[in-house]
């Protein structure tokens, strides 16, 4: 593709299509997956692509948690390991927590390039210069984290057919799941199974948004950073009030005319 001037209003935008059209190209995403990008970047047009305050306070809540929990796990999809691996993988090294890639529509082709994909990323990570603020052995404690996914030994109870499948040591045993991208049935199996569900989507309506313990409304890669900034020095609310997230969201899209 063209080299983008970074003037250009929409070059955010344009560089995260460009990642996915790429990614589609080998074979990584399923058919649907430009679609659910297509919905997410009409909500972040209304929201005015940045992170609104309330985005803010649940990518705290949710960092806190992650640092609280007993068995954290990242799980990821096509779309979330293209757009923001990276900050992923430094997230869960922060929080010292598994990712596993777990996919709606499930092939063993696609969970196999996820993975690689984020072997790469993994080893880069490991590569680059810890985040500010963190001391330790940044390179071992990257290469530490586990890339779950390839064989599955666990179900999602509540769930049929391949969309049951999870692994053991991941998402079945967690008791605390950030699962950006999450689809809404799933997003239920998931509580009614008595776990925190954090999530990431960009439509305070959807019913993973709606269902989720906390709900970050803002798009994936640039909660995937804050993410990272917010575990390295948690901090959480006493009582946390989703439904009032979610309406902040929506008040901030239906006043989306003040930016005009
Ligand atoms: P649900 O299943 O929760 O009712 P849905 O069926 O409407 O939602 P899905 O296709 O299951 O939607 O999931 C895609 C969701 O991901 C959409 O709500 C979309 O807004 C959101 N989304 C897409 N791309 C991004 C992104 N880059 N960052 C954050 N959210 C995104
Ligand atoms: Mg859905």
């Amino acid at each position: 593709m063209a080299e983008i001037p970074d003037s250009h209003p929409r070059k955010a935008s344009l560089m995260a299509r460009q990642k996915m059209v790429d990614a589609a190209s080998i074979g990584l995403l399923a058919e649907s997956a430009m679609i659910a990008h297509g919905r997410g970047e009409a909500y972040d047009y209304l929201l005015g692509e940045r992170t609104i305050e309330s985005a803010s306070l649940a990518i705290s809540e949710a960092a806190a948690r992650l640092s609280e929990a007993q068995n954290p796990v990242i799980s990821v999809n096509g779309n979330t390991v293209v757009l923001a691996g990276d900050d992923l993988i430094r997230l869960a090294a922060i929080v010292g927590c598994p990712i596993e890639v777990n996919l709606y529509y499930r092939t063993d082709e696609r969970i196999g390039g996820l993975l690689s994909l984020l072997d790469s990323q993994r080893e880069s990570v490991a590569s680059g210069g810890p985040p500010e603020g963190w001391s330790g052995n940044w390179r071992e404690r990257v290469l530490s984290v586990p890339l779950l996914g390839s064989e599955p030994d666990g179900s999602i109870s509540g769930l049929a057919g391949p969309r049951s499948l999870c692994c053991k040591d991941g998402i079945e045993r967690a008791d605390v799941i950030l699962v950006p991208l999450e689809d809404g049935d799933r997003c239920e199996a998931l509580i009614s199974l008595g776990k925190q569900v954090l999530v990431v989507d960009l439509n305070p309506l959807s019913r993973t948004a709606r269902n989720a313990t906390v709900t970050i409304v803002d798009e994936v890669s640039r909660a995937a950073a804050e993410l990272v900034n917010s575990a390295l020095d948690p901090s959480r609310s006493t009582e946390w009030d989703n439904e009032q997230c979610l309406r902040e969201a929506l008040s901030v899209i239906s006043d989306a005319g003040s930016l005009i």
